[in-house]
């Protein structure tokens, strides 16, 4: 998962709605891209070189973690979208929106497909202005000026801002004290973690394991290892979870967990044999019989083809001969467990179609679905 990026976004049109295509084109941006997080006023300026109506233009900032080439891709398809609604209406017509990157945080680029910073915006009353209402103070670093001294030395005001305005839009969700969110081996639960808390100012407790000294040795020889290796799982996640727990409070933060202290009951019935099992979970019990538990509990849900290529994918040496049983029995154990006891309400997220790091809105539908669940009184 990449962090975050900050973008300028140059919007224009000339036909049709014009207003209409720069909010569309703000929207698509939100669902396709990041939030728009500011917005500036839009300029009117006459079409020079042929006939039509003025240009309308303005400029926004965004939130991406999409990189700059992606970026660009996915801008020349809302451009299309937005478009081709309007050629079956009228026929053939030129573009009604442009989208340009201005800047994309301090990257500069200059590929066959991509030039940043745009190599004309210094040039461009009808960039230079609405660029300045949101971002003054951003540095052009390649001719060491600020935005607004550009404006200034552009010198012409013959430029003029309309009255209708543009609204930004950025995602929102429904914070709770404590959410846990879970799922199988490779299923993306810590990226989601991750997301949410770096997009709604969570506090992030994640799972840190990898220097499990037996982890390796138990995908060698699960009926040799699986006693020692849940063992020190239990010890570890139980000292991490009260050090996170113990830096938080928990009535007025939002924390956001990838597991949760039963995890260890779940993979353990599945590794353990039943003796072992049996004095596990007595050991279990003493443990966690005090240890807060989530407001809101999510499973993730991630057939077993898609986890294997994750697994594949993130490439982590010890992980790639699990085999596909292992983490088919890994999912009846969670979903055994959630069955078999009242305490906790888990709401169970279908993710197989979806892939919420490469597309946006379904990563925007997840905090939807999250958001929606209530908080049921817990035991
Ligand atoms: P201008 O770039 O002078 O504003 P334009 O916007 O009318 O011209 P388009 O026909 O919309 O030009 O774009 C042509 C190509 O420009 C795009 O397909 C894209 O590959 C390339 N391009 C290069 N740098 C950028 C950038 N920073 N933002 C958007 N497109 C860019
Ligand atoms: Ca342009
Ligand atoms: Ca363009």
């Amino acid at each position: 998962m990449n962090s975050k990026t900050t973008t300028y976004i140059a919007l224009g049109s000339n036909q049709g709605n014009r207003i209409k295509y720069l909010q569309d084109a703000i929207d698509e941006i939100y669902k396709a891209i990041g939030d728009v997080t500011k917005v500036s006023k839009i300029y009117s300026t006459p079409a020079w070189g042929f006939e039509g109506d003025d240009f309308l233009n303005a400029a926004i900032q965004v939130e991406t973690r999409f990189s700059a080439e992606t970026t660009l891709k996915k801008l020349l398809n809302i451009e299309l979208e937005l478009g081709r609604i309007r050629k079956k209406k009228l026929g053939y017509e030129a573009r009604p929106i442009d989208l340009d990157i201005l800047f994309y945080g301090e990257e500069t680029i200059s590929t066959e497909r991509l030039t940043i910073p745009h190599p004309e915006l210094s040039k461009r009353n009808f960039v230079l202005f609405p660029l300045s209402d949101i971002a003054p103070d951003l540095l052009h670093s390649s001719l060491g000026k600020k935005i607004q001294d550009l404006k200034t030395d552009f010198n012409d005001s013959s430029i003029e801002s309309v009255l209708e305005q543009l609204s930004p839009k950025v995602a929102s969700f429904r914070q709770v004290n404590y959410l846990t969110i879970e799922g199988n081996i490779g299923s993306g639960k810590t990226s989601l973690a991750q997301m949410i808390a770096e997009d709604f100012n969570g506090k992030l407790i994640l799972e840190r394991f990898k220097d499990n000294p037996f982890l390796p040795k138990f995908y060698e020889d699960q009926a040799r290892f699986a006693f020692p290796l849940e063992m020190s799982f239990l010890a570890d996640r139980h000292q991490q979870l009260m050090d996170d727990i113990s830096q938080l409070d928990l009535f007025s933060d939002f924390a956001i967990s990838d597991y949760n202290p039963n995890k260890s009951l779940i993979f353990s019935k599945v590794t353990l044999q039943e003796d072992e099992y049996a004095l596990y979970k007595k050991i279990f019990k003493i443990m966690y019989s005090e240890v807060p538990q989530p407001d809101v509990y999510v499973y993730l849900y991630q057939n077993i083809d898609r986890l294997l290529s994750n697994i594949k994918k993130r490439g982590r040496e010890y992980e790639q001969n699990i085999e596909p049983d292992y983490l088919k029995s890994i999912h009846d154990g969670y979903l055994n467990f959630f069955n078999s006891q009242n305490k906790i309400d888990v709401k169970i997220i279908d993710i197989s179609d979806l892939d919420f790091v490469e597309n946006r809105e379904d990563y925007l539908f997840l905090l939807e679905e999250i958001s929606r669940i209530t908080k049921k009184s817990l035991g």
